[in-house]
């Protein structure tokens, strides 16, 4: 009767965390309200170019992203309500859970799980409702010329972002943060594994425009602006980015 009444106990528990995860995922994108958006960043390599990288971040770096939200809600007919507040935090000294290199889907659960403890240990947020927390992870780009895949996670509002401690990679690092951000409300990818160029027409900022190319803005969910057939480039930042019409269903804009 004991252990009956133990399991009883633990599926309602697991009950109240599924549904408290699909609330926070509903309501996130109902745009009801500004959705904040927590920015903590981690110096990842412990350098001393990341270090001081870290030392100067100011709010206003990352207002970009929020600029580029309230722009395309608007495109989308959308009110400012259907768009999201920046915060900045002070920077996290340790590291987040590494995600799984395998495709084993039980690791990427269990990684999953892990990266929702450690975040809801280290990213403090203040007031009420669903929001995002952001992780982003600074290396020197004097030392790791590549950095590994950065993840979006929709189940727990969050993302855990790899970016060059770099000025001059500010404005692409803004793409890469929104990309991460899209992912956790429900965005997917629309560029093709093996090649990564944008799969056509949803990965396409302009899709209908003739002729087809060169594409002049990349999809955001995309990365890349489709030049040419076999061609696409990175965009310098956001101001030659787009939000697609599947991400923007995807998203609830639409
Ligand atoms: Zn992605």
């Amino acid at each position: 009767m004991f252990k009956f009444f133990r399991v009883f106990i633990l599926l309602l528990l697991l009950t109240g965390v599924a549904v408290g995860a699909w609330r926070a995922k509903t309501r996130s994108v109902e745009w009801n309200y500004t959705l904040p958006v927590n920015i903590y960043p981690v110096n990842a390599d412990t350098s001393a170019v990341s270090a001081e990288y870290l030392r100067n971040l100011k709010l206003v770096d990352f207002k970009p992203v929020e600029k580029f939200m309230k722009e395309e809600a608007a495109r989308y007919g959308r009110d400012t309500r259907a768009s999201i507040e920046v915060r900045l935090h002070g920077a996290i000294l340790n590291l987040p859970p590494e995600p799984p290199r395998s495709a084993n889907p039980l690791e990427a659960i269990w990684w999953s799980l892990q990266m929702r403890w450690w975040s809801y240990r280290n990213g403090e947020t203040s007031g009420p409702g669903p929001q995002v927390k952001l992780f982003l992870l600074y290396f020197d780009p004097a030392r790791y010329g590549r950095l590994g895949h950065s993840t979006g996670l929709q189940k727990g509002l969050l993302g855990r972002v790899n970016l060059y401690a770099s000025r001059d990679m500010e404005n692409q690092n803004n793409v890469v943060i929104t990309h991460e951000f899209l992912h956790t409300l429900g965005a997917t990818d629309k560029y093709d594994l093996a090649s990564n160029l944008p799969k056509y027409p949803e990965g396409y900022a302009i899709p209908e425009q003739t002729p087809r190319f060169p594409q002049h803005f990349a999809e955001i969910m995309a990365g890349r602006i489709p030049v040419s057939e076999s061609q696409a480039e990175i965009p310098a930042g956001l101001n030659e980015t787009m939000i697609g019409e599947k991400t923007a269903r995807e998203i609830n804009w639409l």
